[in-house]
C-alpha cells in the first residue's frame, strides 16, 4: 500500500473475507467465473438446436473446440520448475539482501545495483532504462522465437516504520535500517522475480517471444507504475500482457489466488480546508467555531457513501486521515481547520454515471450545505490517484485453466474484491493484466498484516511464487498462439 497514496495490497484480509481462520488449510475453492457476457453467449447458442446452428455458430464452435484442445495441449507441455534446488538460494540470498536493506520508493539504488548485478550474472544483456523512474530494472529475454512479449513486475520499495518503531528482534532476515522496513512483502516478490529471470535463462526453450523482467520502483508513493505508463516504456517493448503477483497474509503457502474483473479499488485523494470566525473559548457565538463545525463536516462525508448512493451497487469508501485544528492556547477557538482523506471506489470520482452525479459532486453538494451553515469559507481540492486494478477476464479465461492444470488443487478463483488499492492498476487498462495473490502463511508466519512492523513471510512460499511466475511466462505465450 502506498503512503500516502494508498496502495497496495492485496488480499490480507482475503482468509478472513472467506469466512477461514488464517491458520485453516488451503482453501480449494474451484469455483470458476466466466464474464457474464460469455455466460450469456454460451446459453444462448446452447439453447439453439444444432440443425439451425448457423456457419457462424459452426465456425464459433470449431474455434472454441480447437481452443480448448490447444489450452488443453499446452498446459500438458508446461513445465513446472524442476531445479529449484539451484534457484532457490539465489532467491533466499536477494531476499535476505533486500530485507536487509530496506529502502523508500524511487531511492531504491542498493536493489537497483544488487539486481542488475545478479541478472548480468545469470547471462542478461538486454536491460532498458528508465529516466523518469530511474532505480527501475527492466530486463528482457530473448526466446529466439516468435511470439508475444509478456511482462512479469515485482515491486522493489520498503517503508517507514511509524515514529519509533523498529522491525522485530526476532525476525530473520532483520531490517539493518531503524525505522525502515520492507512490510509489504516487495523484497520477497523481486526475489522471485529474479529467480524466475534465472530459471527462465537457462529453460529458454520453454518460451516464445519476449518475457520483461520490471523490477518497478515505487510502488508505495507516487511516481512508480504511473511514471512508467507515463514513459510508454512498455509499449516501446511492445509488451501485450502483464501479470504480478503479492504476498497475501493469512492465505496458505501454496495458494493462489486471484478473481476476474476489476478487484481492487481505485485511490484518490482530498484536502478540505475550512476558514471562519475565530473567538474566545468562552464565546463560541461570537466566531464560527470552526474546530466543531469541521468535526461535524467530517462525520457528515465519513458517513455520505452508505446514504446518498446504493452503495452495493456502487462501492464508495471515504475515510478521513487527517483533522487538524489549532487555536494556539486552550481558550482560543481557531479559525482554521485543515481536513484530508482518500476515497476508494470503483470508478473515477469525478466522472458522473449516466443519470447520476459524481462522487465528487455528491460530496461537494454536502459540503457546500454545511459550509453555508456554518458560515465557512472552504477549499476543496480532489487528486485522482490510481484507478482500480482490473483483472482481465479474457486472459483470466486463457490463463487460469491452464494455471490449473499444472497446480492442481492451489488456484483459488472466488470472487474478491476489496477497496484496497495498488499501482499495478495503471497497467491494467493498457495490457491485458492479471494480479495473483501469493499465500504466505506456515507455521505462524505468514499471518500479520501487511505494513505492519510484525510482517512477516514464511520461505517455502518462494517455491510457490517461483513456479507460478514460471508458469504465467509460459501460458502468456503460448495462450496467445493458440487463440484465434
Ligand atoms: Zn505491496
Amino acid at each position: 500500500m502506498q503512503i500516502p497514496q494508498g496502495l497496495c495490497l492485496a488480499r490480507s484480509s482475503r482468509a478472513t473475507s472467506l469466512g477461514l481462520p488464517s491458520a485453516a488449510p488451503a482453501p480449494r475453492l474451484r469455483v470458476y467465473f466466466s464474464p457474464p457476457h460469455q455466460r450469456r453467449r454460451h446459453l444462448e447458442i446452447n439453447k439453439r438446436p444444432m440443425s439451425r446452428l448457423g456457419t457462424s455458430s459452426l465456425t464459433f464452435f470449431a474455434t472454441l473446440l480447437a481452443c480448448t484442445q490447444s489450452i488443453a495441449a499446452s498446459a500438458a507441455a508446461l513445465h513446472v520448475p524442476n531445479d529449484v534446488g539451484s534457484v532457490l538460494p539465489i532467491i533466499q540470498q536477494t531476499y535476505t539482501y533486500l530485507h536487509h536493506n530496506p529502502e523508500l520508493g524511487k531511492k531504491e539504488f542498493k536493489a537497483h545495483e544488487f539486481i542488475e548485478a545478479r541478472l548480468r550474472e545469470l547471462g542478461y544483456r538486454d536491460f532498458v532504462p528508465s529516466t523518469s523512474v530511474p532505480t527501475a530494472v527492466i530486463a528482457i529475454l530473448d526466446s529466439g522465437r516468435p511470439g508475444p512479449v509478456v511482462a512479469l513486475r515485482a515491486e522493489m520499495d520498503a517503508r517507514p516504520l511509524p515514529s519509533g518503531e523498529n522491525e522485530p528482534d526476532s525476525h530473520s532476515p532483520h531490517s539493518e535500517l531503524p525505522g525502515l522496513m520492507h512490510n509489504c512483502g516487495h523484497d520477497v516478490h523481486a526475489s522471485i522475480l529474479l529467480g524466475t529471470a534465472a530459471e527462465l535463462m537457462h529453460h529458454r526453450s520453454w518460451l516464445h517471444g519476449k518475457v520483461v523482467f520490471l523490477f518497478q520502483p515505487a510502488e508505495e508513493t507516487p511516481g512508480g507504475a504511473d511514471d512508467i505508463v507515463a514513459e510508454t516504456l512498455l509499449e516501446k517493448l511492445k509488451v501485450t500482457k502483464i501479470y504480478a503477483e503479492h504476498s497475501a497474509p493469512g492465505v496458505p503457502v501454496g495458494t493462489i489466488a486471484i478473481s476476474p474483473g476489476p478487484t481492487m479499488a481505485g485511490s484518490n485523494y482530498f484536502t478540505l480546508d475550512l476558514d471562519g470566525r475565530s473567538s474566545h473559548a468562552a464565546a463560541p457565538f461570537e466566531g464560527d467555531d470552526v474546530l466543531l463545525s469541521a468535526a461535524k463536516i467530517v462525520e457528515a462525508i465519513s458517513t455520505a457513501p452508505a446514504r446518498r448512493f446504493e452503495i452495493a451497487m456502487r462501492p464508495v469508501v471515504v475515510s478521513i486521515t487527517k483533522l487538524s485544528a489549532d487555536g494556539g492556547a486552550s481558550n482560543v477557538l481557531p479559525s482554521h481547520a485543515a481536513i484530508a482523506g482518500t476515497i476508494r471506489a470503483f470508478e473515477d470520482p469525478k466522472t458522473a454515471p449516466a443519470g447520476q452525479s459524481s462522487i465528487e459532486q455528491n460530496l461537494l453538494a454536502l459540503i457546500e450545505g454545511l459550509a453555508k451553515t456554518y458560515n465557512l469559507k472552504y477549499t476543496w481540492n480532489l487528486r485522482v490517484a490510481s484507478p482500480p486494478t482490473i483483472n482481465n477476464p479474457i486472459l483470466f479465461d486463457g490463463t487460469v485453466p491452464a494455471l490449473s492444470a499444472s497446480f492442481p488443487g492451489k488456484v483459488d478463483t472466488s470472487p474478491y474484491k476489496g477497496m484496497y488499492s495498488e499501482d499495478f492498476a495503471y497497467y491494467t487498462p493498457l495490457f491485458q493484466s492479471l494480479y495473483f495473490s501469493l499465500g504466505i502463511a506456515k507455521d505462524g508466519l505468514g499471518n500479520a498484516g501487511v505494513h505492519t512492523k510484525d510482517f512477516t513471510v514464511h520461505p517455502d512460499a518462494f517455491r510457490y511464487g517461483l513456479t507460478l511466475m514460471t508458469l504465467l511466462a509460459q501460458i502468456g505465450t503460448v495462450e496467445s498462439r493458440t487463440r484465434p
